[in-house]
C-alpha cells in the first residue's frame, strides 16, 4: 500500500524508509508543489497542516511529521522553530549553547508528532514520539544533522551525533513515533 510521506526533502523520505525496514507500506514523495504553510502553534497541528496538503496534493492516504528540540531551562523552546531559531545549523547550535551557557539544568528532550490522514484530509491517527536527555556544554561527534552534537541521550553518554543512525532510529522520538504509526497500519 502505498502513502504519501509528507516532506519536500528526499533524506527524511529515507530516514522513515530505514527506520520502517520490511514493511508492505511504500512511502511516497508528494508531488511537486508542496509547500505548506506551517503556522500550528504545536507539533500536532504543523503535522496535520502537513499531512492535509500532501493527501490534498496527492489523493493518497498521507503521513506527515514535525519535530523539534525542547528544552527546560528555555521553557520549551526552540520547540517548533527548533529548524528557524538561527540561519544555519552550526548558527543554531551556537545560540541554544549561549542562551543556557549558566544554566545548570541542562534537560531537553526531542518530540515528533506524526499525523496519519486519509486522502480527504480527515485524521486516522496521531501520535508522538519523545527521546530525553540533556544538552552538552561543547559539541561531540559528526552523526546525524540538526542538534544532533549536542543532545546527550538519556541512559548513555553519547550525543545523537555519536551514535550510529541504526542505534539512532531505534531511539529516537522519530522512530518511536513511526513504530507506533506502523502498528496502527498493521492493525488495519
Ligand atoms: P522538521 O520536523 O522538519 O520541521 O524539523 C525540525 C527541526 O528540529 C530540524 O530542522 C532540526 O533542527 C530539529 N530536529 C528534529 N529532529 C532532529 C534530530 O533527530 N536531530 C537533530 N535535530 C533535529
Amino acid at each position: 500500500m502505498k502513502i504519501t510521506f509528507a516532506t519536500g526533502n528526499p533524506h527524511k523520505l529515507q530516514e522513515i524508509k530505514e527506520i520502517a525496514g520490511d514493511t508492505i507500506f511504500e512511502f511516497v514523495l508528494p508531488p511537486e508543489g508542496f509547500d505548506p504553510i506551517e503556522n500550528g502553534t504545536t507539533f500536532e497541528e504543523n503535522s496535520l497542516i502537513k499531512a492535509r496538503e500532501a493527501a490534498r496534493l496527492s489523493g493518497m492516504i498521507s503521513l506527515a511529521d514535525d519535530s523539534g528540540l525542547c528544552v527546560e531551562a528555555l521553557n520549551g523552546e526552540p520547540g517548533i522553530h527548533s529548524a528557524r531559531y538561527a540561519e544555519t545549523p552550526q548558527k543554531r547550535i551556537d545560540k541554544l549553547l549561549d542562551a543556557i551557557i549558566n544554566s545548570d539544568n541542562r534537560k531537553a528532550k526531542f518530540v515528533c508528532a506524526m499525523t496519519l490522514v486519509s486522502p480527504s484530509g480527515e485524521i486516522l491517527f496521531q501520535t508522538r514520539g519523545e527521546c530525553n536527555g540533556e544538552i552538552a556544554r561543547k559539541q561531540f561527534g559528526t552523526n546525524g544533522f540538526g542538534y544532533d552534537p549536542v543532545f546527550i541521550v538519556e541512559g548513555t553518554n553519547k550525543t545523537m551525533a555519536e551514535m550510529s543512525e541504526n542505534d539512532k532510529n531505534l531511539i529516537s522520538h522519530r522512530g518511536k513515533a513511526l513504530q507506533k504509526v506502523l502498528n496502527y497500519l498493521n492493525n488495519l
